[in-house]
């Protein structure tokens, strides 16, 4: 079994997810009592949530090759980087290690071509809504993101930066969701993309009327797979 480096705490919520995941899921698939070889690098998330919405990426990008670094250092074999919104920066960690970087979208692109799909609804952080890096990477697997209107990405980004990154999951703010996304559904998108690592905290596959893809479910998945593999 390779050993899986976390770049984690962004946020700690859903790395606890991440680690959740690949423990139970190295246990069932080598049976007894295995679990995973991993090392989690986790940073303050207050830090790096004040640089993001200072838009200072260039330290982001340091902090975030650093972090990468010290896993390949500590004898990791692989990164993944625990949110969606820091991929922004992979290249960045690309360059600064030789170990591989597990890129978020590779997973769930595949679920998604797997399913026939070409048009899906992306929620995300506004960083990854409105950014490019993201729905290229997608486009680069033939499949078409669309975002929701200015109005209902600023509700999606709240909701995750003063709800779900501190753990909390309101009835209320699962309806807002299903309202935004019954509209990308109005708007042709056949699934959603849950593009953002706490997401799944609030809404589950059952609440919707469309497939849902679970970022951090298929993440976690894909990283046993590579460690597994
Ligand atoms: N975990 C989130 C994501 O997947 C947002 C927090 C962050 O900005 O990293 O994008």
């Amino acid at each position: 079994m390779k050993t899986i480096g976390l770049i984690g705490g962004m946020s700690w919520e859903s790395s606890s997810l991440y680690y959740q995941i690949i423990n139970r899921e190295i246990q069932q698939r080598l049976g007894g009592v295995h679990s995973s070889k991993c090392i989690m690098y986790s940073v303050d998330f207050g830090e790096i949530a004040k640089l993001q919405h200072d838009a200072d990426w260039d330290r982001l990008g340091l902090l975030m090759a650093d972090a990468a670094r010290s896993l390949e250092k500590g004898g990791a074999d692989c990164i993944v980087l625990c949110t969606n919104t820091m991929h922004k920066l992979a290249e960045n960690i690309t360059a600064s290690v030789s170990i591989p970087l597990l890129h978020i979208a590779d997973g769930t692109a595949k679920c998604i071509q797997n399913d026939g799909i070409e048009k899906v609804g992306l929620l995300a952080t506004k960083f990854t809504m409105e950014g490019e890096f993201m729905r290229n990477k997608y486009l680069d697997h033939g499949i078409i993101t669309i975002i929701p209107n200015k109005n209902d990405r600023q509700i999606v980004h709240d909701i995750i930066y003063h709800e779900l990154v501190k753990g909390i999951v309101l009835p209320s703010s699962l309806i807002k969701y299903q309202n935004i996304i019954d509209e990308l559904r109005d708007r042709g998108a056949q699934g959603i993309i849950s593009g953002c690592t706490e997401i799944e905290l609030l809404v589950r596959p059952q609440d919707i009327a469309v497939p849902l893809y679970e970022t951090t479910k298929i993440h976690a998945n894909a990283a046993v797979d590579w460690a597994l593999g």
